[in-house]
């Protein structure tokens, strides 16, 4: 009976040791693998801009600036974005007061808009302080912290 105690409670010790060893480490991949599906929103977000520019050869007129650039492009004929896919939706932290959860590119100044970010997460999708998904016009994503001067930028150049 004695032997049996104790082994049933170092079973439990081990047990609980070892739960507080892998849910930090599940629960950190499962954040990787939700920051990496926002990546790719963004880099489709990219994509399509890219085909707007080629149909239109270039430039924001059509369609209006920040987050409803992405928005007009589920409503362009053709359709560039399929919003029911959950593009616009950012997998990390959905805020579901708003139509999309990323920022589009800002109207231009003097003919021209950002020469290199196009879209970014909205402050607060990856938590507070936490910074964002950022993509530039190249369709390369980099995930930023919040300090980070690029992520700066991107609050600057890109609008909600
Ligand atoms: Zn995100």
């Amino acid at each position: 009976m004695r032997w049996t105690l104790r082994t049933l409670i170092a079973a439990i010790v081990i047990a609980t040791a070892l739960l507080c060893v892998t849910v930090p480490m599940v629960t950190h991949a499962q954040r990787k693998g939700r920051v990496a599906r926002c990546a790719a929103n963004l880099h489709s977000l990219s994509s399509a801009q890219e085909a707007y520019e080629a149909f239109y050869g270039g430039g924001l007129d059509e369609v209006e600036s920040g987050s409803g650039y992405w928005l007009a492009l589920t409503r362009h004929q053709p359709p560039l974005l399929d919003a029911s896919t959950g593009v616009l939706q950012c997998p990390v932290r959905h805020q579901a007061d708003r139509a999309t959860d990323y920022r589009g590119p800002a109207r231009p100044w003097g003919g021209h808009y950002s020469d290199e970010l196009v879209g970014a997460d909205c402050p607060g999708n990856h938590g507070p302080g936490r910074g964002g998904n950022i993509v530039s016009v190249y369709g390369e994503v980099v995930a930023v912290g919040e300090d980070h001067r690029l992520w700066r930028r991107a609050e600057d150049e890109t609008q909600p």
